[in-house]
Parts: structure tokens; C-alpha cells; sequence
């Protein structure tokens, strides 16, 4: 059994979902330790405590320390199956990030798998939904297994309620891909969602979008989404290129102005337009645990965060394959999986 320090680096949630992921898909047992002791609350809160639930049921795994407030857990992974899955966090809690635990193995199961996840869909410092679908879903596609995302009802912080189903076909094997150009821009659009909010939030956002990035009327849209249970709003911003499709979103909260939601994912897209490279921030961070398990494969990052850095250091802990980061001339790096 390996153990793994949860105040490495960051020190947050993710370290614990990719060593469950991580667990799942070599058959290595763990045990961690400091559950995200970098936050301001440390140990299991409800998304993680769904996330160890919903990786021992895919695996019929044996654990200790899954309560609300654990601050360790052991996990001893035995046969991942695929079938029918239904997790709800019961809060607003992420059910992207809970997905995220268990769809690296469900990738390479024997069987097909449908997931049901109940929760947050669009959570601050969560992938939103969009994301999931638009950016990082299309390159697990690329790599043999085929899985289709559906959003039946979107979820915001505080209600939560939303509701996610996600079809899964398995392959063999996963196969690294290389994406080291965006290609040719061949769509922009700028998405303003409100729910039970008024309609002119939305408009304020998409004004201060179409000022700063001088976006045409055709490329901005209003969306009042009507299904979720409490209110909400985001502003999303997609540049879908020939190779790759980046997604930069501003989440809404009580008490912050319609013009700085905006501004958030407008910032986040001009530093991404400005660099050359096809992954942004989120997305290296994400796609990296796909492409090491394939054990091949190359992309280039707008640059390494640390939450970045922790991830490539846990990966190590579970799977032999080497991974380089070269620094290229401007802040690009070059992630290469594999001799
Ligand atoms: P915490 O320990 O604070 O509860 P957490 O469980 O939310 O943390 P983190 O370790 O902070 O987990 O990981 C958050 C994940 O969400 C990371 O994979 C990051 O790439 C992703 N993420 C955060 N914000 C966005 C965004 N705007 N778009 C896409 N992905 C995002």
C-alpha cells in the first residue's frame, strides 16, 4: 500500500480524486493522509466524501475513514465494473469533479456505463458543465473511448439540484494523442445563463464581453435557464478551434457586480488568446491524467500552475510513465507522456 501526503503542494481536493482514480485503474491500494490540508476546511466535505463513495462502489473497493470531516482514508480497489451508476452529492457540491474520479477507469471497463450525478454543475473552482462537455470531453474521445455528457438540469451554488447523465463506451486500451497547434479559429461565442435572476444581468455581462473582446452581436447570447431549483449565473466564453476547444467562465455570486462576473472570464481569454498554446490553464491540468494513463502522447500548455505541478508529482506516485515539461521561449510548456 502506498501512502500519499494530502498537503503536498496545493494540498486540495484533487489530490485525493486522481489517487482514487489513479487506485482504480492500476489495482495499487493507498492510503492518504492530510486531506486537503491546505484549505480552510480540511479533511472529506460532502463533494469529496460522494467522490470516495462513488469510487468504491465502481470498484467494490474495501475503505476506512469515509465520514464527513476524515482527514485520512485507506482504499483497497478491487474489479472495476461498469454498469449503472447514480451518485448524489446532496448539496451544491460538484458533480463534475465526482465524475472526474471515476470516469479514468470506467474509460477501459469490460462493460458500458451510464452515470447519473446529482449536485453542482456549475461551481466556482469546479470545471463547469460546458467545460466538461465543449473542451475536455472531445480529447478523452480522441483517445479510443467514446462518452457523451447530457444536462438535464443545471445546478448553482447554494440550491444545487442539478442533474448530469454521462454515457460511457469503453475501450481497450486508451491512445495518447499530440495537440501542439490550436488550428484555425472557427467559432466564438459568449454565453450569459441566468436562472431565476433578471434577464439584464445577462445583457450588462455580454456589453462588457463585446467591449472588451469587440465579440459581434452574432456571437453573444442570452440564456435564462429555467429547470434549476435556485438562482444563478454565469458567463461563458468558448473559442472553438480546428484541434481544440477552450472554455473560460465568470461565476456569479451575491453581492458581485454583473460587470466583474464578466471581466472574470473575459481576462482569463485574453491571456489565453495572447499565448500560443492549445491547453489552457484547467484544461493541462485535467488532460494530463488521461494522457499519463495512456502512457503516450504530447500537448502544449499555456503555462504549469502549481495545482498543475501537484497533479504531475502525484502521477508519478501511481504510474511508471515519464513525463517531461520543457519550457518553450515564451511561458508555453511542451507536456510530453512516454519515452
Ligand atoms: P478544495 O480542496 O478547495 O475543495 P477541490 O476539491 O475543489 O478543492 P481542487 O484541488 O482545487 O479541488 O481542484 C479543482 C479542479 O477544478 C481542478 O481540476 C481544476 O482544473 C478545475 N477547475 C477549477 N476552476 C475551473 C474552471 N473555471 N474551468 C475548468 N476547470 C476548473
Amino acid at each position: 500500500m502506498i501512502t500519499i501526503d494530502g498537503s503536498q503542494g496545493e494540498g486540495g481536493g484533487q489530490i485525493l480524486r486522481s489517487s482514487l482514480a489513479l487506485s482504480m485503474l492500476t489495482g495499487t491500494p493507498f492510503r492518504i493522509e492530510k486531506i486537503r490540508a491546505g484549505r480552510k476546511k480540511p479533511g472529506l466535505l460532502r463533494q469529496h466524501l460522494t467522490a470516495v463513495q462513488a469510487a468504491t462502489r465502481v470498484c467494490q473497493a474495501r475503505v476506512t475513514g469515509d465520514e464527513i470531516g476524515s482527514t485520512h482514508v485507506t482504499f483497497e480497489p478491487s474489479e472495476v465494473r461498469g454498469g449503472e451508476y447514480a451518485f448524489s452529492i446532496g448539496t451544491a457540491g460538484s458533480t463534475t469533479l465526482v465524475l472526474q474520479t471515476v470516469l479514468l477507469p470506467l474509460l477501459t471497463a469490460k462493460a458500458p456505463s451510464q452515470i447519473v450525478l446529482e449536485g453542482g454543475t456549475h461551481n466556482p473552482h469546479a470545471p463547469p458543465f460546458d467545460f466538461l462537455d465543449r473542451a475536455y470531453l472531445p480529447l478523452v474521445n480522441r483517445m479510443g473511448p467514446k462518452v457523451r455528457a447530457t444536462l438535464e438540469r443545471a445546478g448553482f451554488f447554494p440550491a444545487g439540484g442539478g442533474r448530469i447523465v454521462v454515457e460511457v463506451k469503453p475501450a481497450a486500451t486508451l491512445t495518447g494523442f499530440e495537440l501542439l497547434e490550436r488550428g484555425v479559429l472557427k467559432r466564438r461565442l459568449a454565453q450569459a445563463t441566468v436562472s431565476r435572476l433578471p434577464v439584464d444581468i445577462a445583457e450588462r455581462e455580454l456589453r462588457l464581453v463585446s467591449k472588451r473582446l469587440g465579440w459581434s452581436d452574432a456571437e453573444l447570447q442570452t440564456h435564462e435557464e429555467r429547470t434549476s431549483p435556485g438562482p444563478g449565473n454565469v458567463v461563458t466564453l468558448i473559442l472553438e478551434h480546428e484541434h481544440v476547444t477552450e472554455v473560460f467562465t465568470g461565476f456569479g455570486e451575491v453581492g458581485r457586480a454583473a460587470e466583474t462576473v464578466a471581466a472574470d472570464a473575459t481576462i482569463a481569454c485574453e491571456r489565453y488568446v495572447k499565448s500560443g498554446a492549445p491547453a489552457g490553464e484547467y484544461l493541462t491540468d485535467q488532460i494530463m491524467l488521461p494522457l499519463a494513463a495512456a502512457g503516450s502522447g504530447a500537448f502544449r500548455a499555456t503555462g504549469l500552475s502549481s495545482h498543475a505541478r501537484t497533479h504531475l508529482d502525484l502521477i508519478a506516485r501511481f504510474l511508471p510513465v515519464p513525463i517531461r515539461a520543457e519550457q518553450e521561449d515564451t511561458s508555453d510548456v511542451r507536456l510530453i507522456f512516454g519515452a
